[in-house]
């Protein structure tokens, strides 16, 4: 079983990581493949380059062997849809199954993804619950792919699932604030990134 956490990561901080590590042990996971998108397709350019966001992901994951930095948004051309992304993954993995994890904020404009039905011949979609964010009533279609049983995940896709995770109240958007306004963000994300941070004088 694998599961796919993408995200703008502008910058990786302990909410994604604490978070991404209470899944990959909750499933199970074989491991978990953390992916930048490229151009978010759901929310305005970030600040800093792909680049950076992708050299920051590596330096916060490098100890932690199970967890893996798939760059295939940063490569393909054009905007960053999950669409394109689990059809590779199936491609390379044609037998396993695939867990997306997508937070519920996420999930609640869910239908206005990009082929977001076919989404489900592709992989599971597991939903986060992340802290004051609400879920609009289940559709008909999510509400015949729904599931409590966490067996049926073991098949390759076709599921919906909710889990609840301890979620950290941190936010990337509260970082670039604080590193704006010249207060410390120490202790919300790796050293190794905030050293990256200060270096290359990003969110300044
Ligand atoms: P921003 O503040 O710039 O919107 P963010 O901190 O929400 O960024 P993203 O890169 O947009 O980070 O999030 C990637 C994924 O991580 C999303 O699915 C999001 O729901 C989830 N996520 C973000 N912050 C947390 C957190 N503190 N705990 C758990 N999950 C989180």
């Amino acid at each position: 079983m694998i599961g796919i956490f993408g995200g703008t990561f502008d910058p990786i901080h302990y909410g994604h990581l604490r978070s991404a590590l209470e899944l990959k042990e909750l499933f199970q996971l074989d491991h978990i493949r953390l992916i930048p998108c490229a151009q978010p397709v759901h929310r305005d350019e970030p600040n800093t380059t792909a680049l950076q966001r992708l050299e920051m992901l590596q330096i916060a994951v490098q100890n932690q062997p199970d967890f893996i930095v798939d760059a295939q948004e940063l490569e393909r051309d054009g905007g960053s849809y999950t669409f394109h992304t689990l059809k590779k993954l199936r491609h390379d993995y044609p037998n396993e199954s695939l867990l997306l994890f997508v937070g519920s904020d996420a999930f609640n404009g869910f239908t206005t993804w990009f082929r977001w039905q076919e989404l489900f011949d592709l992989a599971h979609i597991v939903v986060i619950t992340r802290p004051n964010s609400a879920l609009n009533p289940l559709n008909d279609f999510f509400k015949s792919r729904l599931t409590n049983d966490k067996s049926q995940l073991k098949q390759p896709a076709g599921h919906v699932f909710f889990q609840e995770i301890t979620q950290l109240a941190i936010s990337a958007t509260a970082i670039r604030g604080m590193i704006a306004a010249k207060h410390n963000p120490r202790f919300l994300l790796p050293d190794a990134v905030l050293d990256y941070i200060f270096k290359h004088q990003l969110y300044f």
